[in-house]
């Protein structure tokens, strides 16, 4: 598919899903993380928690916290395509909320077993979410965007390096979950059962 044709498909699909996603959590809405004090404050925990390590909080990450999204400044000038593959992360993250609760969900996310070093809900919520990120990102640029080494390397680095405070350090085991996604993502695509992309393979 030509980038400019993905460009346009995906802002139509990113304007259905937002319809979608409000339909289904009517609170929804999204905040610029530098304007926001919360954000400010969660970013200078993390530098602290870190030790100085993750430092891209406010200008890489996008975060759902109850039914906002926090996203960085640059999220209006984020190619729709990217912007619709973050969106289906987060409802993974919504849909969380809505099954622990919110104070659960926010005590299992951040201390359990530990805050850092081993956080085992922490770890399986994100994967839970980055499944979907994989799946989307198939869905939009093709299986194959997702065998490239460089992805497999930066997945495992950001379950077990300071990213998240190293909630789940075990590469070995976060590369086995990767290839385990990624054949069941390829062979629901080979299937034709993949959920919401667009319905155009690519060239
Ligand atoms: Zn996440």
């Amino acid at each position: 598919m030509a980038p400019s044709t993905r460009a346009s498909l995906a802002l139509a699909a990113e304007a259905r899903f937002i319809d979608e996603l409000l339909r289904e959590f009517p609170h929804f809405r999204i905040v610029y993380k530098n304007r926001d004090s919360l954000s400010n404050a969660i970013d200078v925990a993390l530098r602290v928690l870190s030790f100085g390590r993750q430092d891209r909080y406010l200008t890489q990450y996008r975060t759902v916290i109850g039914d906002t999204l926090y996203v960085p400044d640059t999220w209006d000038h984020t190619p729709p395509v990217d912007r619709l593959i973050c969106l289906r992360h987060e409802r993974v993250h919504l849909r969380q909320r809505r099954r622990y609760g919110t104070l659960g969900m926010a005590m299992l996310y951040l201390f359990v077993p530990l805050p850092a070093g081993c956080a085992w809900f922490r770890a399986r919520m994100e994967w839970e979410a980055y499944v979907e990120t994989l799946r989307a990102t198939a869905e939009w640029y093709g299986v194959d965007a997702l065998k490239t080494p460089s992805l497999r390397a930066e997945m495992v680095q950001r379950f077990a390096g300071p990213d998240y405070l190293w909630m789940w350090p075990f590469r070995a085991a976060v590369g086995r979950w990767f290839d385990v996604a990624v054949a069941e993502i390829e062979g629901s695509i080979e299937r034709g059962t993949a959920s919401e992309g667009p319905s155009i393979a690519d060239e």
